[in-house]
């Protein structure tokens, strides 16, 4: 199909060939078995979840004491809950980690090439508090990884932290008005109030594909790199592959990242390929304090807010991070519930002409790069912006005009066939391999506490899951629930979500310091009425956007379930991130009022 010219909308005609191509692209790559398609990597796949990064874990005590508060997770949710917690004068919170350090994310992820697309001006938290100020517009995962220890260390989290254990149990004991906190180490100690801070990327997954297990050549998943295989480190040097047949399956935010760096280093690349990212323009460059106005106090906060307001489709007078997400910020509608403009006369057609001439500048981006014709048009996305995840670089294009790397596109194929022990078979061609990489993501927003692998019991002894079994999830704010005292749970359900997570988790877990600091202080219990969940449940039910219909049309992946759909419904408050915040801060002004501090203020 030609390409409609880019730097203007699409005639009716051109816009209807699209509507055509986007469907018959997804009829090719739909997969009747949805998310059913994936396997977890902790069955029989212990050795592909097993950390690479902790060394020899030292034998340690189990621990039976109390502390005031259990935070569930050491990524960023949990140091953030921490420091706020810490900020607010709460004396012992105990960081309970599966890692061998603090990070989440950015500790399990060390993949060559790692870096956050988001602005890290915007993105690392706590900028204003610590000092800290990033020298790349795009910082690497190693400095994020850092940043997050710095603000463990500054607000005292280390000398409480168990590492490398895994909480196994959340119990509430009626008769102490404790939670017992039991682990994998054999601990059973006891907190008055739990945050569960346990992240949405924390679950590897590999694609089912028969005869994976049969592979004799070398494996890992990108949250799992293997350096002493490869050699090198997050920044290349992967002298280990000189002279090896790399294959690398998946080529979402991870692939993009990734395939660079391998191709730089393997002897020969496949990239096996199901369905392209959208890659647009990634422009990472150095930046001067002077760049980033860091020299006035509160700097990262205005920052932060202002790309928040941008990409939930507000005005704003200045757009500060000026990047790919704020320019693309329209085409977000139908991604997170924000500024709602659907409904509005001729907003639907508007927004497909802008759909259409952003989709059509990144294929434009494609065949301007890649030299090959037909591997030029095996990269072109074929869906609607909001439909995947968009990626940013400027090296992942160019990687494919190289002699030693291949595209192989599995599409027609629905994805990787099977695996023998030499290697990889598409479309019955066998591509043998030394090494095979999975960057094929993880189970997205599934965590410990929903998927029952961490079982929570409230009063009663009525587990979590139960509770929430016939009516769905039950909270106010998305924090508490009624039946589980003094429990708060960090995450975007019933909550607000932006493409900036950590911005998100910043406010939950001042609003969770806040809650759990009042209560200590008025030795209250924490714990709302069903009538106050079904007051909440009402607000995010009442304007619930209708995205289901643009998402049904979508090429397959995470944000549709694989091809199943976006549930509607009471998943999220409806009127997005600027304006929860707003709730949240005006709450507490009405229900905490003085006995509170200030965030930031130690
Ligand atoms: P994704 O789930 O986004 O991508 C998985 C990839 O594996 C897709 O390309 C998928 O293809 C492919 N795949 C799965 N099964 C098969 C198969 N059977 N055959 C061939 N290909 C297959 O995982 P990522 O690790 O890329 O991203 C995970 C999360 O991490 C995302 O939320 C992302 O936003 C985030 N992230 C953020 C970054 C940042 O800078 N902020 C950087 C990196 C990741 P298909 O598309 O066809 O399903």
């Amino acid at each position: 199909m030609p390409l409609p010219q880019c730097d203007r909308p699409p005639t009716p005609q051109e816009a209807a060939d699209l509507r055509e191509r986007y469907r018959a692209e997804r009829e090719r790559r739909v997969r009747p078995e949805g998310p059913g398609q994936y396997r977890s990597t902790d069955a029989e796949f212990g050795w592909f979840a097993a950390d690479p990064y902790a060394g020899d874990v030292a034998d340690r005590a189990p621990l039976h004491d109390v502390v005031d508060v259990a935070v569930v997770g050491g990524g960023f949710g949990g140091i953030l809950a921490g420091a706020r917690l810490r900020e607010q004068g709460v004396a012992t919170v105990r960081v309970v980690e599966q890692g061998g350090d603090f990070g989440g994310t950015w500790y399990w992820n060390r993949y060559p090439g790692i870096h956050c697309d988001i602005e890290s001006h915007v993105y690392l938290p706590m900028l204003d508090e610590t000092g800290y100020v990033p020298e790349w517009k795009y910082a690497p995962g190693e400095e994020i990884r850092r940043h997050a220890m710095r603000i463990a260390e500054r607000s005292g989290l280390y000398e409480h932290a168990l590492f490398s254990t895994a909480v196994t149990a959340l119990t509430w004991d009626e008769s102490a008005g404790q939670w017992i906190v039991a682990t994998d180490r054999g601990d059973t100690f006891r907190a008055t109030h739990v945050v569960t801070a346990t992240g949405t990327l924390t679950e590897p997954k590999l694609p089912g594909i028969p005869g994976i297990e049969d592979f004799r050549g070398h494996t890992f998943h990108t949250s799992r790199w293997d350096y002493g295989y490869t050699g090198g480190g997050p920044d290349g040097g992967l002298v280990g592959l000189a002279d090896k047949r790399v294959g690398v399956v998946g080529t979402g935010a991870t692939g993009v990242q990734v395939v660079p760096m391998l191709a730089a280093d393997a002897g020969h690349l496949y990239v096996f390929q199901r369905t392209p990212s959208s890659v647009d323009v990634r422009g990472q460059r150095r930046t001067t304090p002077g760049d980033v106005g860091a020299d006035r106090p509160g700097w990262s906060a205005e920052r932060r807010e202002n790309f928040l307001r941008i990409v939930s489709g507000e005005q704003a007078e200045r757009d500060l991070v000026a990047d790919g997400w704020t320019a693309s910020a329209s085409l977000l509608e139908k991604l997170l519930p924000s500024f709602r403009r659907d409904g509005e006369p001729d907003f639907e057609a508007a927004y497909e002409a802008a759909d259409h001439a952003t989709m059509n500048r990144i294929r434009a981006r494609v065949a301007a790069e890649v030299t090959d014709a037909a591997t030029a048009a095996a990269l072109q996305p074929w869906y609607r912006y909001a439909c995947k995840r968009p990626t940013f670089s400027d090296t992942y294009l160019p990687a494919f005009n190289r002699d030693n790397v291949t595209l192989v596109d599995t599409a027609d194929a629905h994805g990787i066939e099977r695996m023998t022990e030499r290697g990889v078979v598409v479309d019955g061609t066998e591509y043998a391999l030394d090494c095979l990489v999975f960057a094929t993501g993880f189970s997205v927003g599934v965590s410990g506490v929903t998927s029952g692998r961490l079982p929570v019991t409230g009063r009663g002894g009525v587990p979590l899951l139960h509770a929430w079994a016939r009516g769905g999830p039950r909270t106010v704010h998305g924090f508490t629930s009624h039946g589980f005292p003094n429990l708060i749970r960090m995450g975007s359900l019933q909550n607000a979500s932006s493409v900036n997570f950590t911005h998100v988790l910043d406010e939950q877990a001042v609003h969770a310091a806040a809650l759990i600091a009042a209560a200590l202080a008025e030795d209250a219990v924490l714990e709302p009425t069903p009538e106050a969940e079904d007051a909440w449940l009402d607000v995010c039910a009442r304007d619930a956007p209708d995205h289901e219909a643009f998402h049904a049309e979508c090429t397959p992946g995470y944000y549709n379930r694989e091809g199943r759909g976006r549930p509607n419904g009471p998943t999220a408050y409806p009127h997005g991130a600027v304006a929860f915040h707003e709730l949240l801060r005006d709450w507490r002004a009405k229900h905490l009022g003085k006995l509170l501090r200030s965030p930031g203020k130690p």
